[in-house]
């Protein structure tokens, strides 16, 4: 028996740009071709999310929109089309919510570059909402008996630093600063010890920096304290291999320059809106890469969440209910949040 889905259901919907989200009942949208309508379990909130409402980057989503892009549920009906996941799977809607399939980047395994590519909760409506819709070609499948709030910040944050790990090519035995442990950088610390590297975490508070070490990291750096340049340049005798800056100022962005060995790779996964100062002696004479890196493909969204589901990797989540939405986006702004939160329906 089929009970009758409600008209209306409640959403966190960003209405104008740097105002708080309205919590308010939204209709039921209607699950149009390779979509399914999803009754969302949990969220995780994302700073991206943030950004999102405070319309921070160039290129912005339309109000009225419903941010959140880790979210988890069940599919109760599907569009037109055939799918290869059935009403009753759990799925996921991610960052990479769809891309066109057909040109240069999405036939090459870069699919997160594709021009035509929806974002969740941002050009398409997301997971902090009782219902969200996703495209079943492109949705996260969620592995068997995991626990889905823990799962939650694998489908952004995970995947993100996972891939920004891989592109940075560090090796087992290899030094690799995360820069920055706060939802991103403190799954990026069990992500880099899960692969073998040696990691140093930079945050500017002493408690993240206590959750890097909890999670794995050999060295910590307050980078409010002492200058992380320096510090690590001297802990790792000549500087890191690679640095994943998942931080959220600017100022991370031109002290993993300082952080570098020579012929290091520098990963930038975090996006403050602002720009970094960068020597160009420094960036020739030390041979560095510098690499932007965008969540993942749905490949990489799979990798991660096998690390997961095989027990490597363990996000730190608290749950909030919808309701509560503003306050966290305030502890969020202020930095006062220990790994992440996630909206539980
Ligand atoms: P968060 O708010 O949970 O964590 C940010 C962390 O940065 C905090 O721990 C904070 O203390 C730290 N920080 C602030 N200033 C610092 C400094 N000067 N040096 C070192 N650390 C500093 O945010 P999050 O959810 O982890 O997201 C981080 C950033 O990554 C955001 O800008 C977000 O939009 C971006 N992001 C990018 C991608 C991508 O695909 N590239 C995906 C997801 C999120
Ligand atoms: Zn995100
Ligand atoms: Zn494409």
């Amino acid at each position: 028996m089929t009970t009758a889905l409600p008209e209306e259901f409640t959403a966190a919907v960003v209405e104008k740009f740097g105002h708080e989200v309205a919590i308010k009942d939204i209709d039921m949208p209607k699950p149009g071709p390779f979509q399914a309508l999803v009754k969302v379990f949990t969220s995780g909130i994302c700073h991206t999310d943030l950004h999102a409402l405070e319309g921070d980057w160039p290129v912005k989503p339309e109000p009225p929109f419903v941010p959140g892009h880790e979210g988890i549920g069940e599919v109760i009906e599907l569009g037109p089309g055939d799918h290869d996941v059935k009403v009753g799977d759990i799925v996921g809607n991610a960052w990479l919510w769809s891309a066109c399939g057909t040109c240069e980047y999405c036939i090459t395994g870069r699919e997160t570059q594709c021009n035509l590519a929806e974002y969740g909760g941002y050009t398409q409506n997301g997971s902090f909402g009782q219902y969200m819709l996703v495209d079943t070609r492109y949705a996260a499948r969620i592995p068997d008996g995991v626990d889905y709030l823990e799962a939650a910040p694998i489908l952004c944050a995970g995947v993100t630093v996972y891939k920004g790990l891989k592109v940075s090519e560090t090796r087992p035995g290899q030094f690799m600063v995360i820069s920055g442990v706060g939802g991103l950088g403190h799954i990026a610390v069990q992500y880099a010890v899960a692969m073998g590297m040696r990691v140093i975490a930079v945050d500017v508070a002493e408690d993240k920096l206590a959750l890097a070490r909890k999670h794995g990291a050999e060295f910590t750096v307050n980078a409010r304290e002492e200058d992380p340049g320096a510090a690590v340049q001297k802990y790792t005798n000549g500087g890191s291999h690679g640095i994943l800056v998942t931080a959220v100022h600017e100022a991370a962005f031109g002290q993993a320059l300082d952080m570098a060995r020579r012929d290091g790779t520098i990963v930038f996964n975090g996006l403050p809106p602002g720009e970094f100062p960068a020597s160009i002696f420094n960036i020739v004479f030390k041979s560095l890469t510098i690499r932007g890196s965008l969540v993942g493909t749905r490949q990489d969204l799979a990798e991660a969440l096998d690390f997961f589901a095989r027990g490597l990797i363990k996000p730190t989540v608290s749950s909030c209910e919808l309701g509560e939405v503003n306050e966290v986006l305030e502890r969020m702004r202020q930095g006062k949040i220990d790994g992440r939160v996630a909206i539980k329906y």
